[in-house]
C-alpha cells in the first residue's frame, strides 16, 4: 500500500522515508511538572523523539501548556472519552492528541475537536488495544482477535475519513505478539497511513524486552511501523535504549555505541561483566555506530570482534587492546580503563582531523 506522505508532528517528521521514531510515555504525572521536566530531559538525552502524556484533568491545562513549551521533545496528550480534554490539550499547544473518535460524545464534540485539530495542524493518533475489544467486535471477526483489533482501528479511521480528515497515525496494540502482528499486517496491507507500533504491557525489563523485540522485529523487518514504543515496567530511558537496539539489530537506525562483548567462560582472563559496566560511561559518549568490544580472552576475542573500532581482550599478564582486529599492545589490567580512554581519544581525534 502506498504511503500518504509523512506527518509533521511538532517539527518531527513521521513516515514516508523518515527514520523510524522512538517514543516513550511520561511515567511522571502532570501534577508534578518539575518531575515531568526532569523525565523529559532524561528521555531527550537518551534519544527519545516523541513522548505521550496522560492528560486527565482540565485543571492541569496551565501545567500542560508550560510543560509543552519547555519540553525538548514534542508531546502527545493521551485522552480518554472527554472531548473537552482533547480541546484543552490542543489549546495548551500539544502538537498531537491520542483519542478514540468513536467515544468523544457524538457528532458535535467530534466536529469541535476536528475543527481545532485542523486549526492547529495537530496530528491525531487513533487506535485500539487488545484489552479493550468488546464482545461484538470479537464476534464480527469470528473470534480472530488480530482481525478484531484491525477492524476496531478501521472503525475509528472510517469516522475520520468520512469527515475528510486524514492526518492520522494508526496504532493496533496488544500484549500478545501474534495478535499485534496480525492486526498491523492487515492494516498496513489496506492503508498507507503512518503507523505507531508496539507490544503493549509487555512486562518487566527482561521479559518485556524479549516480547517487544520479537513482535517489533517481525513487523519492522516487513517494513511495518513508522514510530515505536517499547512498553516496559522500567524507566522510560530503558524503553528508548531497547527501542534503538531493536532498530540497530535490523540495520534500520544507529544510536550511540554498538557493543560487542562475550558471555565469558572458563577461559576468561578479565572480568568482562564488570568491565562492560565500568566502560559504559565512556561508551555513552561515543559517536553513533562506533563499535566497542570487551572479550574475555585472547584465544577468540580479537578474531570474533575483528570488526570493532576498539576492542579489549583478556591476555596473559593483563589485557590486549586491538583496533579492527590488529593488536595495539598488552598492558596490566590496572591500566585498562585509562588505556581505553586514551585509545578512544586518539581514534576520535584522528576521525575529526581525517
Ligand atoms: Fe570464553 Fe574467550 Fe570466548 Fe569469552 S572470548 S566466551 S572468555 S573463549
Amino acid at each position: 500500500m502506498g504511503s500518504h506522505g509523512s506527518l509533521l508532528l511538532g517539527g518531527l517528521s513521521i513516515g514516508a522515508g523518515s527514520p523510524i521514531r522512538v517514543e516513550s510515555m511520561l511515567k511522571t504525572p502532570l501534577a508534578d511538572p518539575e518531575g515531568c521536566m526532569e523525565e523529559l530531559n532524561a528521555l531527550h538525552a537518551s534519544g527519545c523523539e516523541l513522548v505521550r502524556t496522560a492528560y486527565t484533568s482540565l485543571d492541569q491545562e496551565p501545567i500542560l501548556a508550560r510543560v509543552v513549551e519547555k519540553s525538548p521533545i514534542p508531546l502527545m496528550a493521551d485522552i480518554h472519552f472527554n472531548h473537552r480534554l482533547a480541546l484543552s490539550a490542543l489549546t495548551a499547544g500539544c502538537p498531537s492528541v491520542r483519542v478514540n473518535p468513536g467515544n468523544l460524545g457524538g457528532e458535535g464534540p467530534l466536529r469541535e475537536v476536528l475543527g481545532e485539530v485542523e486549526k492547529t495542524g495537530a496530528v491525531l493518533r487513533i487506535g485500539a488495544n487488545g484489552g479493550s475489544l468488546n464482545r461484538g467486535q470479537l464476534e464480527r471477526a469470528g473470534g480472530d482477535r488480530g482481525l478484531a483489533l484491525a477492524q476496531a482501528v478501521e472503525e475509528q479511521l472510517r469516522v475520520l475519513l468520512d469527515r475528510g480528515f486524514e492526518r492520522v497515525l494508526l496504532s493496533a496494540k496488544s500484549s500478545d505478539v501474534g495478535e499485534t502482528v496480525r492486526a498491523n499486517q492487515l492494516l498496513s496491507s489496506r492503508y498507507g497511513y503512518p503507523m505507531h507500533v508496539g507490544i503493549t504491557e509487555a512486562g518487566p525489563l527482561e521479559e518485556g524486552t524479549v516480547r517487544s523485540s520479537v513482535g517489533l522485529g517481525i513487523l519492522l523487518s516487513q517494513g511495518i511501523g513508522d514510530t515505536l514504543r517499547v512498553s516496559l515496567s522500567a524507566p522510560g530511558v530503558r524503553e528508548v535504549r531497547v527501542g534503538y537496539e531493536i532498530l540497530r539489530s535490523l540495520g534500520l537506525r544507529e544510536r550511540g555505541a554498538h557493543w560487542v562483548s562475550c558471555p565469558t567462560c572458563g577461559r576468561r582472563r578479565i572480568e568482562v561483566l564488570q568491565w562492560v559496566e565500568r566502560l559504559r560511561p565512556l561508551a555513552e559518549r561515543l559517536p553513533d555506530g562506533f563499535t566497542l568490544a570487551v572479550m574475555g580472552c585472547e584465544v577468540n576475542g580479537p578474531r570474533e570482534a575483528a570488526g570493532a573500532d576498539l576492542g579489549v581482550a583478556g591476555a596473559p599478564g593483563g589485557f590486549l587492546l586491538f583496533r579492527k582486529g590488529v593488536p595495539l599492545g598488552t598492558w596490566p589490567v590496572e591500566e585498562l580503563e585509562e588505556r581505553v580512554q586514551k585509545a578512544l581519544e586518539d581514534i576520535l581525534i584522528r576521525r575529526c582531523t581525517d
